[in-house]
């Protein structure tokens, strides 16, 4: 069965153990995986193999950023493992992002290729200081133009970022957001957030979603009840 839901569960664990037993109270054909740097490197690629084996669709979030034929190498060996998207540094420039995505056509799978553009833990002090004038949204927008134009699949991206970088990519173009939280459940950290169906609205094409899932007593219910959501009338505000 084709999967189309537009959640992608972050499995952010310290173990392989810890994401396997989550995994095993959710279902394929309801959500994907996204496994990043903390998972992959306590788990490694056979944990990444055996969620693929499992049926499910993986991101592979480990947002390479080297040479172009670094990264491209990178990007082959994260299809090799079968996973359904990975993700590159947009700063690492066109011919790296170029370089990713003939890696990726290449490749058995073809992966779906992301760009995170400007990481949104960076505040405008934070990108002067390394170099990048104007705003972060100013970068933001250049940047994903920029991966638009390399060729790639789409961008990681804030939900605040959505309506205005719909104004400067297709309708194909994939906006990937986290910082998701349904009306019933913890901020935790995250500080500006949108409810999966304000983010549906906007223009996501996908959403990454990880402690109201994974932090809850019944994590299929919980994906329930954002199924819910996304079905029901959208409300916004
Ligand atoms: O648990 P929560 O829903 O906050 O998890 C969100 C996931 O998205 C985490 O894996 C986090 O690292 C990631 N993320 C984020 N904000 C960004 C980029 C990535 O929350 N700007």
């Amino acid at each position: 069965m084709r999967n189309d839901s537009p959640i992608i569960v972050a499995l952010d664990f310290p173990s392989a153990a810890q994401a396997l037993a989550l995994v095993e109270r959710l279902a394929p054909e309801r959500c994907r995986l996204k496994v990043g740097k903390e998972l992959f490197t306590r788990g490694g690629p056979a944990l990444v193999e055996q969620l693929v084996g499992k049926g499910y669709e993986v991101f592979l979030d480990l947002k390479f950023h080297d040479i172009p034929n670094t990264v491209a190498a990178a990007c082959s060996a994260a299809a090799d493992l079968g996973v359904w998207m990975v993700n590159v540094h947009a700063q690492g420039g066109r011919r790296m992002m170029e370089a990713a995505r003939e890696a990726m056509q290449q490749s058995a799978h073809q992966p779906l290729l992301i760009a995170v553009t400007i990481l949104t833990s960076m505040g405008e002090e934070d990108i002067h200081e390394v170099g990048l004038s104007g705003s972060p949204a100013d970068n933001v927008k250049r940047l994903a133009t920029l991966a638009q134009s390399a060729g790639l699949d789409g961008v990681v991206c804030s939900p605040q970022e959505v309506a205005m970088l719909r104004q400067v990519v297709s309708s194909e173009f994939r906006l990937v957001t986290p910082g998701i939280r349904p009306s019933w459940s913890a901020k935790g950290d995250q500080t500006r957030i949108t409810t999966p169906a304000q983010a549906m609205a906007l223009g996501s094409s996908f959403l990454v979603i990880g402690r109201p899932i994974t932090g809850a007593a019944e994590p299929l219910e919980a994906l329930a009840k954002i199924e819910q959501e996304l079905s029901g009338p959208t409300r916004t505000g």
